[in-house]
């Protein structure tokens, strides 16, 4: 366990009474028919780095897309409940409105402008501010600080970078954007666990330097606990646990959610 990691202690503002972000009890449907959240409730404070887990198909992906907006991009809906964004209503907001808000989302599976340099796609996530040329180049020096291997593959067609490179390509293409909340959506995704840990130290350095907020949905517990404040545990389209991120690495059964997402009166009822 690294040292930063080992430190971390809960931001008081995540009991503050307006968190930056709130999710109430929203349920999403996909084409009218499919319930794939069901009444999922949480809240990220602001300065706050919370993460969001649970097995596949839990509904990590859906609820970061119904908080972006990009739900409606998937023939989905949030059908029930409130999403409020720094104190204000933004449920069924469109994705580029919350992202000159300050949301961006980083969707699952590194998505990069393959044939663009680095550089390029970086530049793409800039534009969304319109900035002069000035403020572009020292928005990518920023980015560059931040995520060094970025700045010596600038050159480099995206597509032909390895999968952690375009996973810090993706993060620094959203960062470009100066967001307040960044929803990132399984960064640990089919890389290496050193790999892993590198991004993952990027992101809670970027949470206690820049003070940037971060909900991140996660299957890798293990990493995701270590470095978060708190989390959120999904199994079936709901939430089965919360709590701070030390004191559910500590719990033994905190696996057990995985395994087929069992329910805590579930457990209860079936050990007694
Ligand atoms: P994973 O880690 O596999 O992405 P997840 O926890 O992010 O899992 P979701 O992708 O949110 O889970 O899926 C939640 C439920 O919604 C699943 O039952 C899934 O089959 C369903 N679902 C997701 N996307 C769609 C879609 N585009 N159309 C219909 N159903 C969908």
């Amino acid at each position: 366990m690294s040292q930063t990691a080992q430190t971390r202690q809960p931001v008081p503002s995540a009991d503050a009474p307006t968190p930056l972000l709130a999710v109430d009890e929203i349920e999403v449907i996909y084409d009218a028919a499919i319930l794939a959240v069901a009444g999922v409730s949480l809240h990220v404070g602001e300065g706050e780095c919370v993460a969001l887990l649970g097995a596949n198909g839990a509904g990590k992906s859906t609820t970061l897309k119904a908080v972006s907006g990009l739900v409606q991009a998937d023939r989905a809906r949030v059908s029930r409940g409130q999403i409020h964004y720094a104190g204000a209503a933004v449920t069924g907001v469109a994705p580029h409105q919350l992202a000159r808000q300050g949301i961006v989302h980083v969707l699952e599976g590194r998505h990069v402008f393959p044939q663009l340099t680095v550089e390029e796609n970086l530049r793409a996530g800039g534009f969304l501010r319109a900035p002069g040329r000035r403020a572009l180049a020292a928005s990518l020096e920023r980015i560059y600080t931040w995520l060094p291997r970025l700045k010596t593959k600038r050159h480099t067609r995206a597509g032909l970078t390895s999968g952690g490179e375009q996973q810090m390509l993706a993060l620094g293409r959203a960062l470009m954007t100066q967001p307040r909340l960044v929803l990132l959506d399984e960064p640990s995704m089919g890389l290496a666990p050193i790999l892993v840990e590198e991004i993952f130290e990027i992101i809670a350095q970027l949470n206690r330097q820049e003070g940037i907020s971060f909900l991140v949905a996660e299957q890798n517990l293990r990493v995701a606990l270590r470095h978060a404040h708190r989390a959120y545990v999904l199994a079936n389209g709901r939430v089965v646990e919360q709590g701070e991120a030390k004191a559910l690495a500590a719990r033994d059964d905190i696996h057990s959610f995985y395994l087929g997402g069992v329910l805590p009166e579930q457990r209860q009822s079936s050990t007694s």
